[in-house]
This record gives C-alpha cells, sequence and structure tokens, in this order.
C-alpha cells in the first residue's frame, strides 16, 4: 500500500480559555491555539484536509480572539508548507463545515470536495449554539460548484492509504482522516478532538452537540490510530511531519 507523507498547516491562531478545549478544566487560563489543515501526498495525489478561515473580520464575530499573519491566509500557507497553488489540490476533504475548517473551500477551484452528507444537511440547519460556526457563505453553491461535491454516507476509503472514518459529536455529520504513513495511521481529526488530551484523557471538547457520541468517536479514533494532529493542538508545529500520540 502508498505510504504517506502529512505535513501540519497553520491558518491561523485563537487566543481563548483553555476551558474551551477540555470542558471545564484549565478555566480561567489563557492559552492561543492554532487553527490546523493538513497536506498530504502519496506522491501522485495533492489532498488538503481542511481550507481555515474565510474572512478575519468576518470569523471575528464567532471568536473575538482570532489572530492570523499574512503567511497563515490558507492559500499563503498550503504554498508555504507544501509548495502547491490552489489548482493543483486534487482533493479537499471537509472534517466539518465549521468556518474555520472550510472558510476558504471557494479558494480550492479544481479540487473534489468530500464530506458527509449529514454534514452538508446539518450546515444548512444549525441548532442555536451552531449559527455562529456555520457560515453558509464558506460551503454554498457560490462557494463550491455542487458537482464539485462528494457526499458520504459513512466511513470510506478515498485512495489507497486514505480513509475517513466518522467521528459525530462535536458536530452531527463530523468525520476524520486517516493516513497509512511510514509511522503508523495519522489521524486528522478536525474538532472531535480539539487538542490530543480530549482522546488521550477522554475529556470531552466544549462544543458539543452528541454527548455519548463524542466517546465513541474518541474510542473509534483510539483504535484506528497511532498518531494523532487534532483541530487545535498547541504542541504541534507549523510545517510538522510528525503528530501526537494516541494513547
Ligand atoms: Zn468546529
Amino acid at each position: 500500500m502508498k505510504k504517506w507523507i502529512v505535513k501540519a498547516i497553520q491558518a491561523g491562531s485563537i487566543v481563548l480559555d483553555r476551558s474551551a478545549m477540555t470542558h471545564y478544566k484549565g478555566k480561567g487560563e489563557q492559552i492561543t491555539v492554532p487553527i490546523w489543515c493538513a497536506g498530504a501526498t502519496d506522491g501522485e495525489h495533492k489532498v488538503l484536509v481542511d481550507t481555515g478561515i474565510r474572512d478575519l473580520e468576518e470569523y471575528r464575530k464567532a471568536e473575538p480572539g482570532v489572530i492570523q499573519t499574512p503567511e497563515q491566509d490558507t492559500v499563503a500557507a498550503v504554498r508555504r508548507i507544501m509548495g502547491w497553488e490552489p489548482e493543483e489540490v486534487d482533493i479537499v476533504i471537509n472534517t466539518h463545515l465549521h468556518c474555520d475548517h472550510c472558510g476558504s473551500n471557494a479558494k480550492f477551484r479544481k479540487s473534489k470536495f468530500y464530506i458527509q452528507k449529514k454534514e452538508w444537511e446539518a450546515a444548512f440547519a444549525p441548532l442555536v449554539p451552531e449559527v455562529p460556526f456555520y457560515d453558509s457563505l464558506c460551503y454554498d453553491k457560490n462557494a463550491v460548484n455542487y458537482f464539485q461535491w462528494e457526499f458520504l454516507n459513512g466511513d470510506a476509503e478515498i485512495l489507497p492509504g486514505l480513509r475517513v472514518i466518522t467521528t459525530p459529536g462535536h458536530t452531527r455529520g463530523h468525520q476524520s482522516v486517516l493516513f497509512h504513513t511510514e509511522a503508523g495511521v495519522v489521524c486528522v481529526s478536525g474538532d472531535i478532538c480539539n487538542v490530543a488530551e480530549n482522546v488521550n484523557g477522554n475529556l470531552e471538547p466544549n462544543i458539543v452537540v452528541m454527548v455519548p457520541e463524542t466517546y465513541e468517536s474518541f474510542q473509534r479514533i483510539r483504535q484506528s490510530s497511532h498518531y494523532i494532529l487534532p483541530g487545535h493542538e498547541p504542541a504541534v508545529k507549523d510545517g510538522a511531519e510528525t503528530f501526537i500520540q494516541v494513547l
């Protein structure tokens, strides 16, 4: 089977209370966390997992602590870490459709987009606490041509050595992306794990719409993955190719 190389791509950061990532733990402690995307290649295909934010000022309404340097703009960051132009990206996989994970979808005009059908439907019918995070301008028909979407109904193999598994909890149709690498299976988890402590400490993140499913999703990640790149893990460095061990 082909081995993949996966790299962390930082598309900004957010200053927030630690407890926002780890339920009530760490309340009152301010931390800065990255917004992670990932670039991956098997030597043939160029794959991007998540696309960061759309517009800094707009995202500030949902997350007042957001910071983005010019080199963290998604297109600039993908170019800097992967050396890819946006039109070279073959596949974009969105873990979910929150606006810090699909914000720059519209910049990747030639890509095929993979999302769980359930997430697509949820994004157009957000629950009240989800409203600030679902910005339809990131994924509607003007952002991404409808025919570029591949809607998934559950776990799927996208390419040899590249699978998605459903990991609901943070959102209703959330998925995580698994890459078969030289070191083992790397899980790009999106926000089912904001930080590695969620899976390794069995501790839910703050934004959870399905509580039991969140813990089942942690279990799926533990069963399938050796390493994890969580959606906002501060211990990972920009451009890193090695990630956090799943315990
Ligand atoms: Zn999210």
